[in-house]
């Protein structure tokens, strides 16, 4: 199983985003207040998978409309992010960044997807489901669709970067993985297996991806790097920091399996785009 890590754009976000440990609407108007030098640039990662199945795709990053010439375009993100979301992310997608140029540049067009597997709703992650139309599946967990009526969500996940797509929901059932014993075991087979990491959202999904003795974990934003569950500090933005706390020891169980290869965040500047074989 081949695992490519994609660079699908950045954030320029609050230092406290990552690390801030704790969570509160107070925070949230801090970070979106945040003046530049107080601010990280993080990547946006999304992951394209060469597995026996077929061609996966996890999550999706930015679309090309939010930064059309490649740089900085307060305008352009206000099109598509409302103006409190667009003073928290003020993301970036450079040139060839975006998900069908980096298909095109590997031959490839959405329709050689066989699964794309959103992580949660949070635009970073869905804004370039416009660019993959025409993929043979589109899987969500259906506890992160049912909670994006509540009010908090609706703020945080704009409907019109999803609602129009084909998204299947798939219901998370009882397992013994998760740090509330929760997955989809997409295919019966425990090769890829979408675990309920709460937190963050209620129903975001880390994803294992596993072949022989080794796996590879895929944290979304359960984690946004190593320090997170190491020194047992959660993202400053989230939903339930309690949830997030439990969902990061659950990280550092997984991370500390001897089958463990590599354990993977949607956003840590530590890691550089390359490809993991398992
Ligand atoms: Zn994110």
């Amino acid at each position: 199983m081949n695992i490519h890590i994609l660079r699908c754009g950045e954030i320029r976000v609050s230092e406290t985003v990552p690390f801030g440990n704790a969570v509160s609407l107070a925070n949230t108007a801090r970070q979106l207040a945040a003046p530049d030098k107080a601010r990280v640039t993080l990547p946006v990662f999304a992951y394209l998978i060469e597995h026996p199945r077929g061609l996966l795709l996890v999550d999706t990053g930015w679309c090309r409309e939010i930064s059309p010439t490649g740089v900085y375009d307060a305008a352009a993100v206000r099109e598509l992010l409302p103006g409190p979301l667009a003073a928290f992310y003020r993301p970036t997608l450079p040139a060839g960044e975006a998900i069908h140029e980096q298909l095109a540049a590997r031959g490839l067009s959405p329709r050689d997807l066989d699964c794309v597997i959103l992580t949660h709703l949070d635009p970073d992650h869905v804004a370039g489901l416009r660019h993959i139309k025409g993929a043979k599946r589109i899987v969500l967990p259906e506890d992160e669709y049912f909670w994006s009526c509540r009010a908090v969500y609706k703020a945080r996940q704009p409907r019109s970067l999803w609602i129009d797509a084909p998204i299947e929901r798939l219901y998370y059932r009882g397992s013994p993985l998760g740090p509330n014993r929760w997955a989809i075991d997409l295919f019966g087979d425990e090769s890829v297996q979408l675990v309920n990491v709460p937190g963050h959202t209620d129903g975001q999904a880390a994803v294992i991806l596993r072949r022989g003795g080794k796996f590879v974990l895929l944290t979304a934003d359960a984690a946004f790097s190593p320090r997170n569950w190491r020194e047992s500090v959660a993202p400053g933005y989230g939903f339930d920091h309690e949830q997030q706390l439990k969902s990061l020891r659950w990280i550092a169980s997984m991370a500390a399996e001897p089958g463990c290869a590599a354990v993977l965040c949607s956003h840590d500047p530590g890691v550089q785009p390359h490809t993991i074989v398992i």
